[in-house]
């Protein structure tokens, strides 16, 4: 579907059939070639699914030159190293996460083990640590890794044909998330980083980064501040009303920040207990920590954790150990 001259959205299908996890990817046309951004899972219906679009507009692989990943997660990447074989575009990522793709996706043994032991410091009690452990190996199947020959920072004016695409780095749902922006269009590509309906998972884990919310929401802000009449998002709809819906954002962390800070007005508990006591929203529906299916569970508890941490710093909480286990506690047994 053209968006605008020149800005075609190409939808891509999520491995289960979940519809509203469906991925965005953009094709921008160049004068001689186009530029991808995210790729879809690595799957034969969303290759078949991106070659039926392309040819749709007159196209196939061989005219991608460059492929840009917002980020490393497996909806964004799953089909890079696959699109690379059959187009020879170069991969654009962030620094960080170029770093992080061999521990995540090729020679995971390191990153299991840091998973439980962070579970684990933070209450998940031993009988269910396997399944929320292991809960994301089987999207290893849906990606074709390859590494990146473009390595982004933010900062870079990436022009292709008409445009000036400018990367605009936003660290929080993961730590080297990049969004695009066309000033003279105000179009942002917002990857995962703003969507119009869902509210980005921000987790505390061992590829986060040290402080994922606070990183989050300074992202926000500063995307807030940009002059953005539309939004290209990388899943969802293409929306306008990009300030309004941060606002929505902010306002939703805000929520959760108050339910944890009541949780734990109730005594000293660990991550993994305060994630029991407060409401969860999965594909817009808000249900309780044991309606949650294994990964949506580890999310949970990441995302308690990447709360907690600013609250334990910022001197609401105190932090000490129990039985080798992290406890929060309000600060002055308020
Ligand atoms: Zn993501
Ligand atoms: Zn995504």
């Amino acid at each position: 579907m053209e968006i605008l001259p020149g800005i075609h959205q190409l939808k891509l299908p999520f491995p289960l059939q979940l519809d509203q996890l469906a991925v965005n990817a953009y094709l921008i046309q160049g004068d001689k070639g186009w530029m991808l951004v995210d790729t879809g899972w690595n799957t034969n219906q969303a290759f078949s699914a991106m070659e039926r679009q392309l040819r749709e507009i007159g196209h196939g692989f061989d005219n991608i030159t460059l492929i840009l990943i917002t980020h490393f997660h497996p909806d964004h990447y799953g089909l890079a190293g696959r699109l690379v074989q059959a187009s020879h575009a170069k991969v654009a990522l962030h620094q960080i996460e170029k770093d992080f793709i061999d521990s995540r996706y090729m020679n995971m043994d390191g990153l299991l083990d840091q998973t439980a032991e962070i579970l684990r410091a933070n209450g998940v009690p031993e009988k269910d640590l396997p399944r929320l452990q292991k809960a994301s190996l089987g999207v290893r199947q849906y990606v074709a890794p390859v590494s990146p020959e473009v390595v982004l920072q933010g900062g870079e004016v990436i022009t292709q044909g008409q445009f000036q695409f400018e990367v605009v780095w936003t660290p929080g749902h993961s730590p080297g998330h990049v969004c695009l922006l066309e000033r003279s269009l105000k179009v942002l590509i917002s990857g995962d980083h703003v969507l119009p309906a869902t509210f980005p998972n921000v987790g505390l884990h061992s590829q986060s980064g040290t402080d994922p919310l606070p990183n989050y929401l300074r992202s926000l802000r500063a995307i807030e501040e940009l002059d953005v009449d539309l939004v290209l998002p990388a899943h969802e709809h293409v929306f306008s009303g990009l300030k309004p819906r941060i606002q929505e954002i902010l306002h939703h962390h805000e929520e959760r920040k108050k339910a944890i800070i009541a949780s734990l007005s109730e005594g000293p508990q660990t991550a993994y207990e305060v994630s029991l006591k407060i409401p969860w929203i999965v594909n817009g529906i808000t249900m309780s920590f044991d309606q949650l299916q294994a990964l949506d569970r580890r999310l949970a508890v990441m995302s308690a954790m990447a709360h907690l941490e600013p609250l334990h710093r910022e001197g609401t909480a105190e932090k000490s150990q129990r039985d080798g286990t992290v406890v929060y506690s309000l600060a002055g047994g308020r």
